[in-house]
Parts: structure tokens; C-alpha cells; sequence
């Protein structure tokens, strides 16, 4: 038996006479004085009197979890040192949905309403009821912006009637009649041919699709889906933003004539308890998810898509630390079939995958329907140095106007929230800093708090606060300085340029809800706006046939800082960003302002050559036998007492494992040396790529006996350094 415990790893019960049961079974059992839920993994280990034992006491009525699944579950565990029961609760994350649902009271709109007061959420409601299905509570306050309660009292009031619903399977069958067929280009067809005939052939294998943006990969990548649905599997579709890939659902549903389940931490509880059951009980045949979604209990999985396999989204950084690309690779292994790894940029790991024929590749390398891929140009901010206080130089600021004029749409494109990244005291040079992490406070200016707009952050562990009049330091007044550009003061100073200009700022604090993306891209696509302002969340997947300009407004962000794969991520950026423009019809431009225009990643940004960028990358790995060429394994000890952490960090460097191929670096204070008020220290462990590391660690880990208020959390091929 293997239970959903953080700590467990196998428990054993007894079987009562006159029961059968299978491995992969859902069964209730006593542990202490509770009854939990879990699954029969085989049989028990026997070491245990079989008189001590206690009795299973029943099933659930859900199908059993599937031989893939459940390999995959242990090999989850074993590969991130983490204990199976703490995998196996990610698979079970829902633990209602072992139950069949009760019925829920939803709402609808009233025949014949009126008597009550009406306020402005009640009349949000009743336009977002009007016409629409019966929805409950919780779902019609998130579409109409207001709380559960007003619902209610609405509908106690009379404006809306109630109905008994049994929460149905979100997603239904497929009619293969329903799936539209698109005519592929002579290129998509070769790749769409590859794909579909691994995915009916079944068995496993890697295909890379790897397509500049807008070369068509994601109808390529359709045609296996619909493949697979008609051989009636399941598919897992992983998307590095789901709550943000508004335009990719609406695809789906006009190629496949129904929506996808989705599964991403922005749904309801209603939903993700049917979104379960339907995934285990097979109904639901199209999964598009975040990387939990690699989790759910599939009961015929025979297709998975990692669409921006780059995509470090997918790295999932606590609690079991594990990346979802690279584990989808090893669902796939388990259970038989093909996955698909889709990118642009692909990651390096991926590339030398490829290269070394491991996995199989497949190129798009023309922009469909003949849209030229944009021109990049650089622009070297020593010479075109914008005026004092501003960020934007000449060359930028006369390419906005020209783009406006021509009445298209531009996009202003600066990775940092909020308006300026740092605040400092004018006269004693205090420095605004979060007191539970080692960060600075990000100003926010535009959002309106508790106490009226403008907020110091920690983008860090959320802390908040107004900024003062007073320096807390010198007590000068009025006497901060704003220092750096977030997208706010770039809005700002956008504004003052171009006046009449339509903008709007996408970062993640603005576009908080599936719902607010899907507005914001409508309005785009409407050309109800002119300027977008915005950080990472613009530069993915998005199709806008009228944008025509990107400003990279600091093309450096990302190349500071000792990050290993900083160059790597800075490049797929930067690429993923001057992708958005000249989709359409008319060609697109590219400044990208830099201090910098000699380095590699802006070179091969300008000059197109990904291949030589990547080639350059790959011999740098290899000389210093980084990943993927050598393994890494980071150790982050943390607590809240500085002192324990430091002792405890280095009781496991004196018995750091000692042979050949191996090397242990540090303790060494993380960069973020507090963080949420935990102090943090760091180990590195670098070996051969032969070395299995697992066998490492779990020795290793075991020699050193840790204080309760230190923890050890090991993150096996990391990709935060900090
Ligand atoms: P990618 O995923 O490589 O960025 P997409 O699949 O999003 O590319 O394709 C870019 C645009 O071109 C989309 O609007 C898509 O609908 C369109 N497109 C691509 N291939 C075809 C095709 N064969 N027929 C019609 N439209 C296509
Ligand atoms: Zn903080």
C-alpha cells in the first residue's frame, strides 16, 4: 500500500478474506485512529507479524491507477530523492475526487425577476447569468468580480433561481466529425506525417519540433493530437502558462469542435474534483495543463506535447523538485508512446539530444504563409543613449511613432514589474529592502492599496508596504529617488511621448486571471490598443497580425548574475519576444537596446543564427562538463536560526562523498541568503555524467543527522541558482 504521506514510503495491511484486489486500486484504510486513502501497490513487504496487521477496509469505486502511472510514481521519487508517498500525493491532489460528487446548487438567471435592490455586483451578475448555463456560486462571482455571498443573496432575493446539478465530466467525447481538417503546407505535412504515424504506431519515442514562431508547429503538432483521439487515447497537451494561453484554447476548440479539460492552479474546486475523476476514468481525452498536470492519473495516456519545452516554467521548485519536461520523457519511456518536446528555442539539454540522435527532430523552418521573419536590429545604448531619466533612445522612440502613424501596433517589451526596482533615500542613500528576504522593494505606483496607490514589494515572499514620507534612516522628506524602469515608469514615459496612443500594461500583477488575458488579447486583437507594456507574460505563443514593432527596452536584464544557463534563457527570451512581431501580413521590426551589441546572445539574435549561438553554447558546456554534459545536484539548507543553518550546512560538506568524478562545492550563502525569513546556505554537487548521483546522495544525506528546524531540499538537476 502506498498512502499520500509526505513521509511514507509503503505501508502494509491485510487483505480481508474474500476480497480481491488489484495493484492500482483506490482502498480505504485505518492509519492511528484516521481512515486514509490509497493505493494497493503489490504485495506487502512481510516483515510484519501478520496478527499486528490491520484490515483494508474498502475501495473506492474509481478505476485503478494505471501500471504507468504507478512506475512512474516510483521513478519520480527515486530520481528526486523524494519519498513515493510525497509523489503519490501529487497524483491524488484531489482527494474528494475519490468520491462521486454530491449534487451542487448552481444559479441562473430568473424567468421573471425584480423586488430586490439592485446594486452594481448584482447587476454584474445578472448580465453574466443572463442566457447563460446554470453556474455555481463560486463561478459566477469569478466571472462577475464580486464574492459568493452576493450570488446567494441575489438569488435569496429572487433575481436568480437555483437548480440541483450533478457535476458532470468537463469534457465528453470527441466527434471525429467535429475535427476540422487544416491543408499543411508541403513542409507541416512531412513533420505532421512523422508525428501522426509514431503516435498510431504507439511505442516510445522523442521528436523534437523545432520551428521558428509562426512556422505552424502547434496545427503540426493537432494533426498527432487528432490522431491519437480517434485511436481513443488520451492526450496530455503541457503548456508553460496555461492560465495565459487564451488564444491556444480558442484553436483547440475551432480545430477539435470541443474544449480540452484544463488543469492549472486557477481552478475551481469543483472543476479540478471532476477534471480528476474524468482524467482517471478516461473521459476526459485532451488534457492542456501546467506541469501538474503530468500528474493526474491518466487511465490511457498515449500522447504527451511539451509545447515550449525551454520553457523553465516547467521546473516545479518546491516540494517535490522535479522538472515536467524531462519527466514527461520518462512518463512517455514508462508507458509506451510518443512524446513530443516543442520549441523554437529548444533547450540545449534538448538540442544535444537531438544532435546525438537520441531523439528524433523535425524542422520548420519557414514562417507559414510566407510572413518574413522580422528584422533585428541593435541598438547600441552608448550611442543612442536616451535623454536623462528616460529609457527609450532616439532610434526607439522615432521607429513607436513611425509604427503609429502606419497605424499598427507596437510592443514595448521590459522584464521587470512594477515601476521602479529600487528606491533609495536622496540624502543618506538608505536603501528600501524586504525584511524576510534578501531583495530589494519594487515600487508600485499604479495599483491602489488598503491606503491608496503606491506600494513598496518583495517579489520575493509578497510583503507589502506604503512608502513613507519620512527616510527611515535620516528622517529627510521627499527625499526618494526612483531608481531603474519597470513597466510602469516605461508607461509612463510612453505616455508623455505619445499622448493620444492607446497602452496598456501586461505584467502579472495587471493580467491577474485567465479571464483578465483573455480580455487583454481580445483588446489587442480588436486593436482597441496600439502600445503593449510588458514583461514575460507577452512574450509567449501570442499571434497579433497588426503588431509590427517590438522595443527590447533592456536587452541585458538577463545576462547578469552567475546563472549557468543565463546566456541560454536570455537568448530564448529575447527570441520568443521579437517573435511577436510581423505575424501577419506586414514585416515586423526588432530594436533591441543593449550596452552590449558585441555579445553572442545579441549577435545571434541579429544575425538569425541560432545554430551557431547553440554550437558555441554546447562547446562551453562541454569544456567545463556542465549539464548536460556533467550532472549537478544542489543542496539548500534552510531555517530561521542563522547558526543551526550554517552548522548544519557544514556537518554535510565534512561528509561530502569523496571519489573520483565527484565534487562538492561550497557551503556558500545563497543569493538569496534570507528568503521568506529563512536564512539559506547552498552545496553544489557536480559529477561525471556516468555517476548515477541518487547513489550519492542518499548515503550521504543519511550520514548527517540534521536538527528538526533545518531543512534539506534537494533539487536534482537545478536550474535556480539562487
Ligand atoms: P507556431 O506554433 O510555430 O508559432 P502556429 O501553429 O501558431 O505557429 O501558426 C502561426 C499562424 O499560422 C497561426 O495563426 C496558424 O493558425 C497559422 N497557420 C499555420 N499553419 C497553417 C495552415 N497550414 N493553414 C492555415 N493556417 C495556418
Ligand atoms: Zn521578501
Amino acid at each position: 500500500m502506498l498512502l499520500p504521506l509526505p513521509l511514507g514510503d509503503g505501508y502494509d495491511y491485510r487483505v480481508p478474506p474474500n476480497r480481491v484486489l488489484r495493484p492500482g486500486d483506490f482502498v480505504r484504510v485505518p492509519l492511528g485512529n484516521r481512515v486514509v486513502s490509497g493505493v494497493v501497490w503489490g504485495k506487502g513487504v512481510g516483515d510484519f507479524a501478520p496478527e499486528k496487521l490491520k484490515d483494508i477496509l474498502d475501495s473506492h469505486e474509481t478505476p485503478p491507477l494505471a501500471g504507468g502511472m504507478r512506475r512512474f510514481i516510483d521513478w519520480v521519487a527515486a530520481y528526486t530523492l523524494q519519498s513515493r508517498g510525497a509523489v503519490l500525493k501529487m497524483a491524488m491532489s484531489v482527494p474528494d475526487a475519490l468520491n462521486p460528487p454530491p449534487p451542487v446548487t448552481a444559479y441562473a438567471a430568473s424567468p421573471e425577476p425584480g423586488g430586490f435592490k439592485m446594486t452594481a455586483a448584482r447587476k454584474r451578475v445578472l448580465e453574466v447569468a443572463a442566457g447563460g448555463p446554470p453556474r455555481t456560486a463560486a463561478e459566477l462571482a469569478r466571472l462577475a468580480a464580486c464574492s459568493p455571498g452576493v450570488v446567494r443573496g441575489l438569488a435569496d432575493a429572487g433575481g436568480l433561481h437555483s437548480v440541483s446539478l450533478t457535476p458532470t465530466a468537463p469534457v465528453s467525447n470527441y466527434d471525429p466529425a467535429l475535427i476540422n481538417e487544416v491543408a499543411l503546407s508541403p513542409e507541416q505535412a512531412v513533420s505532421a506525417e512523422d508525428l501522426v504515424t509514431k503516435t498510431a504506431d504507439g511505442g516510445f519515442s522523442v521528436t523534437l519540433l523545432d520551428g521558428v514562431p509562426g512556422s505552424g508547429k502547434t496545427e503540426v503538432y493537432f494533426e498527432a493530437v487528432a490522431r491519437a483521439l480517434r485511436d481513443g487515447g488520451q492526450v496530455l497537451v503541457l503548456l508553460p502558462e496555461i492560465a495565459l494561453s487564451a488564444q491556444w484554447l480558442a484553436r483547440f476548440r475551432d480545430r477539435f469542435g470541443v474544449a480540452p479539460a484544463e488543469w492549472h492552479s486557477d481552478l475551481g474546486q469543483s472543476q479540478r474534483r471532476a477534471t480528476w475523476r474524468a482524467v482517471a476514468g478516461g473521459q476526459a481525452r485532451v488534457v492542456v495543463g501546467a506541469r501538474s498536470a503530468l500528474m493526474l492519473p491518466y487511465a490511457d495516456l498515449r500522447l504527451i506535447v511539451v509545447d515550449e519545452e525551454h520553457d523553465t516554467a516547467f521546473k516545479q521548485e518546491d516540494g517535490v523538485i522535479y522538472n515536467a519536461r524531462d519527466m514527461a520523457v520518462v512518463r512517455a519511456r514508462l508507458g509506451q508512446f510518443p512524446a513530443v518536446l516543442v520549441s523554437a528555442t529548444p533547450s540545449l539539454e534538448t538540442a544535444v539530444n537531438a544532435r546525438d540522435g537520441r531523439y528524433g527532430i523535425s524542422h520548420l523552418p519557414a514562417r507559414h504563409g510566407g510572413a518574413q521573419l522580422p528584422d533585428v536590429v541593435l541598438v547600441d545604448l552608448k550611442e543612442q543613449t536616451p535623454p536623462r531619466g528616460t529609457w527609450l533612445s532616439p532610434l526607439l522612440t522615432a521607429e513607436l511613432e513611425k509604427t503609429f502613424a502606419a497605424g499598427e501596433q507596437a510592443m514595448l517589451f521590459l522584464n521587470r514589474r512594477g515601476y521602479a526596482p529600487l528606491t533609495l533615500c536622496r540624502t543618506c542613500g538608505y536603501r528600501f529592502q524586504c525584511p524576510r528576504c534578501t531583495a530589494w522593494l519594487v515600487e508600485h505606483r499604479f495599483k491602489t492599496g488598503p491606503d491608496g496607490p503606491g506600494r513598496l514589494q518583495c517579489h520575493h515572499c509578497g510583503f507589502s508596504t506604503r512608502l513613507p514620507e519620512h527616510c527611515p534612516s535620516c528622517e529627510a522628506q521627499a527625499s526618494f529617488a526612483a531608481c531603474g524602469p519597470g513597466v510602469e515608469r516605461l508607461a509612463e514615459e510612453a505616455a508623455l511621448l505619445f499622448p493620444d496612443v492607446r497602452q496598456v500594461i501586461a505584467a502579472s500583477d495587471t493580467i491577474e486571471s485567465p479571464k483578465a488575458a483573455a480580455d487583454l488579447v481580445r483588446r489587442i486583437e480588436d486593436h482597441d490598443v496600439d502600445l503593449i507594456i510588458g514583461t514575460q507574460i507577452v512574450a509567449k505563443g501570442y499571434h497579433f497580425p497588426l503588431l509590427t514593432l517590438v522595443g527590447i527596452v533592456d536587452a541585458d536584464i538577463g545576462l547578469t548574475g552567475g546563472d549557468l544557463r543565463a546566456a541560454e534563457r536570455s537568448y530564448q527570451l529575447l527570441y520568443q519576444v521579437a517573435g511577436r512581431s510581423g505575424r501577419g501580413r506586414h514585416p515586423g521590426r526588432v530594436l533591441v537596446q543593449t550596452v552590449m551589441p558585441e555579445h553572442p546572445v545579441m549577435q545571434a539574435l541579429q544575425a538569425e543564427d541560432r545554430e551557431a549561438f547553440v554550437a558555441a553554447e554546447i562547446k562551453a558546456r562541454q569544456a567545463a562538463s556542465m549539464p548536460p554534459f556533467g550532472r549537478l545536484v544542489a543542496l539548500i539548507v534552510s531555517g530561521r536560526d542563522e547558526a543551526a543553518v550554517d552548522q548544519a550546512a557544514r556537518a554535510l560538506s565534512r561528509a561530502a562523498p569523496q571519489r573520483d568524478g565527484v565534487l562538492v562545492l561550497g557551503p556558500a550563502p545563497a543569493p538569496f541568503a534570507l528568503l521568506r525569513g529563512r536564512h539559506r546556505r547552498r552545496l553544489l554537487l557536480k559529477a561525471d555524467k556516468g555517476i548515477t548521483v541518487q547513489n550519492i546522495l542518499h548515503p550521504w544525506l543519511q550520514a548527517v543527522s540534521l536538527p528538526r528546524s533545518v531543512r534539506v531540499q534537494v533539487d536534482v538537476d537545478p536550474y535556480s541558482f539562487l
